[in-house]
């Protein structure tokens, strides 16, 4: 089999990805610690992504994974099987975004003051940056990987490349299915993602912020559970708040941020319950309405506030649209279970 690298150079000579994309990435116009961070972590996740086994992937066969970065003029990241892998590429534009939105954060004082770690100081910020960083990182990666093993990627065949991007323009037609597809995704990663940081390799980074204060308010779960819900939460809102309305809304591909951080929040509390169950309360949904305010506010002040959305939502055609768009998640879920029982009868 062809090396994964030597298939995306190919592939860019062949200007599959698109205007203005360019593998390999252009890293070294990084800043050098930057570009040794984004290394690091395409290494420790190739590395976790082959050791996953089908208790994580939920039986689903699927070629070995290929984690990669590509120069690009957008925010992006790219889903697609070719040559015998299941690649996830992440444009460089995203990693800088959300390396931004961590420097944002961390110096916030509100944002200090949700992670019980104020006052801020510098030894502080240097180690919350990164930790708001591999977070979000890890969730995006996981979120890629789940369009993979839940069968949404399309295979492709010959000289048709069929690529899912995450970030993509309206499209014309009703997308609630593939909204449905991304919900689902979102849920799946929020468990991927949160027992990395608890029991797993992301768990050193954010507990080295705690380790600096005196005196800690809350516990080291508690802890652990603020930094995923700032780190997502800021993930989603980096964009600017999506306007919706009754006609609108079934023709985006992604719901509005409104909606994917209430199913984030469904499986946090559910990942809890089944891992942590003295902290399945603490973060109650006024807490949560306290930490995601925070969040918009410190990333866009008065206006990165999703009210809008939430009165849409709470709005007849908007109960309709949650109504829906739930349906076909559990539709979805069920084809997929049908789909992994198929499978595991084959190979029985
Ligand atoms: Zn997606």
């Amino acid at each position: 089999m062809d090396r994964p690298e030597h298939i995306l150079s190919e592939l860019d000579r062949r200007g599959a990805f698109g205007v203005g994309y360019k593998y390999p990435a252009p890293l070294d116009d990084l800043d050098p610690s930057f570009k040794s961070l984004l290394l690091s972590l395409q290494k420790a996740l190739i590395e976790a992504l082959r050791q996953e086994n089908e208790n994580v992937s939920g039986g689903v066969i699927h070629p070995p994974f290929h984690v990669d970065y590509v120069g690009a003029d957008e925010p992006n990241a790219l889903a697609f099987e070719y040559g015998g892998f299941a690649f996830i590429l992440i444009t460089v534009p995203i990693m800088e975004m959300m390396w931004r939105t961590s420097e944002r954060l961390s110096h916030a004082p509100s944002v200090a003051g949700l992670l019980d770690v104020a006052p801020i100081e510098p030894a502080l910020i240097e180690r919350l940056i990164p930790a708001l960083f591999s977070v979000q990182f890890a969730f995006l990666v996981c979120h890629e990987y789940t369009h993979h093993i839940h069968c949404h990627v399309v295979k492709s065949s010959g000289e048709d490349l069929r690529i899912w991007r995450e970030i993509r323009e309206s499209a014309k037609g009703d997308e609630l299915d593939a909204q449905a597809q991304e919900v689902g995704a979102d849920t799946y990663a929020v468990y991927i993602a949160l027992t990395n940081l608890f029991k797993g390799s992301g768990r050193h980074n954010a507990i080295s912020v705690f380790e600096l204060r005196n005196k800690a308010l809350i516990s080291a779960d508690e802890s652990l559970l603020a930094i995923f819900v700032v780190a997502v939460g800021a993930f989603f809102y980096a964009f600017e708040p999506m306007i919706i309305d009754a006609a609108s809304i079934y023709e985006s591909t992604h719901p509005p941020e409104a909606v994917r951080m209430n199913y984030v929040m469904h499986s946090v509390t559910s990942w809890c319950n089944q891992n942590a169950p003295a902290i399945e309360t603490w973060m109650n949904p006024r807490r949560y309405q306290v930490f995601i305010g925070t969040v918009g506010e410190a990333l866009w002040g008065a206006a990165g506030t999703t009210a809008a959305q939430v009165a849409f939502l709470r709005s007849a055609p908007g109960a309709e649209y949650l109504a829906r768009l739930e349906e076909l998640r559990l539709k979805q879920f069920r084809g997929l279970e049908n789909l992994i029982a198929k499978a595991k009868g084959r190979s029985v």
